[in-house]
């Protein structure tokens, strides 16, 4: 259904070379008002791209699109959060923040707590976070406790230490991230005109799946015609309380973003399960490992946890009903695992080559 009213709106009044980042673009709908200090890096308006080759693979008329997320300024979703939660921070007076994080909450944290020039602590598991997010928080100016522990222990700590210091935590127990997270479901609407049939998404703590719904529905609020999707919620494996409703002590997956045991969500995750109709299931790291290579040959390069969603639409193919719309949720930028990348490809990568003409023309078979 074309929500017409709306796209007409929007593509007026924010082209993309005006965006003024998305407290700006849906106040609104977010609990800030003339006092709020807007702390922003013009975060938001991600691109939706259509996936010519996800389509086919799914046949039956299938639509898929691409929300493609990782292109935020510090390359996740988590950013659409915190400008939220730093900027109702700084309006509370509040001089430092603290997360527990699997690499882009501290990112994100550190990023915009530099912005709005607050101190930033962040406690990561020892070892299992992706380089190029360590690199992020560092250069930001966080500062960096690596803990001998995983994520859940590293939440445990620091929710204690904001209860019992003047320290904000912002991880996505902090309402405000919700808040800014559900702007990514609006802009799937301003630019679709209807909300997809199926939303896949990958879950770590399930943050993210809980504002997306939030946002679908005070959309569907304001836009009484708009049908809500399905929520499908993809989890590894090797780490998926949420699809097996336990906690997990160890978990263990190659999607180190969703590397996560006992999540803080789950009772909101459970409901926007049972209120959307849609499903939790998990996904291989195999399956996540096919996923990344194969949005990666159509030129989208998403970190492993994002490409769970993918992996899960494909594992679903039978359910798919025809002429289906269906995006599914990139949550961060491949860049910030090259690791995983340069140890998973297909590539022909052929080294110590002398430089003649002669030699590489033969090399490339000619
Ligand atoms: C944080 C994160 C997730 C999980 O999001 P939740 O809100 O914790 O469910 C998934 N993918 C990436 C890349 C992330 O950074």
């Amino acid at each position: 259904m074309i929500l017409k009213s709306l796209k007409s709106k929007f593509s007026k009044n924010y082209k993309k070379k005006n965006w003024p980042g998305l407290i700006e673009a849906y106040k609104k709908y977010l609990p800030v008002d003339k006092k709020t200090p807007i702390i922003t890096l013009k975060e938001g308006n991600t691109p939706l791209i259509f996936s010519e080759k996800l389509s086919n693979l799914m046949g039956n008329n299938t639509k898929i699109y691409l929300k493609y997320d990782g292109l935020n300024p510090t390359g996740s979703f988590k950013d659409r959060g915190m400008t939220m939660a730093i900027s109702k921070a700084k309006e509370e007076g509040c001089e430092a923040v603290i997360c527990a994080s699997t690499g882009n909450t501290s990112a994100a944290a550190a990023a915009y707590a530099a912005r709005g020039g607050l101190k930033s602590y962040v406690l990561i598991p020892d070892g299992f976070v992706a380089q190029g997010k360590l690199a992020q928080a560092l250069m930001y100016g966080a500062e960096v406790l690596s803990i001998k522990g995983n994520f859940d222990e590293a939440l445990e700590i620091v929710r204690e230490l904001s209860d019992k210091y003047p320290i904000t935590l912002v991880n996505s127990v902090n309402p405000y991230r919700i808040e800014g997270q559900k702007t990514a479901a609006f802009e799937i609407v301003d630019d679709l005109s209807f909300a997809p049939d199926w939303l896949c998404i990958p879950m770590g703590n399930a943050g993210n799946i809980t504002a997306y719904w939030k946002g679908f529905k005070e959309y569907s609020k304001k836009y009484k015609n708009l049908i809500l999707p399905k929520m499908m919620g993809f989890q590894s494996s090797g780490s998926a309380p949420l699809v097996n409703n336990i906690v997990v002590k160890e978990p263990d997956t190659i999607a180190t973003a969703i590397r996560i045991g006992n999540p803080v969500n789950r009772d909101k995750a459970k409901l926007v399960k049972k209120e959307s109709g849609g499903d939790f299931q998990a996904v291989t790291d195999t399956e996540i490992i096919n996923a990344y290579k194969f949005l990666a040959k159509e030129g989208v390069f998403c970190e492993p946890a994002s490409a769970a969603s993918v992996a899960g639409l494909i594992k679903n193919k039978n359910r798919i009903k025809k002429d289906s719309k269906i995006v599914c949720v990139l949550t961060g930028n491949g860049l910030k695992d090259p690791d995983c990348a340069i140890k998973n490809n297909d590539a022909i990568f052929q080294k110590n080559i002398e430089p003649s003409l002669k030699n590489i023309s033969k090399k490339l078979g000619y």
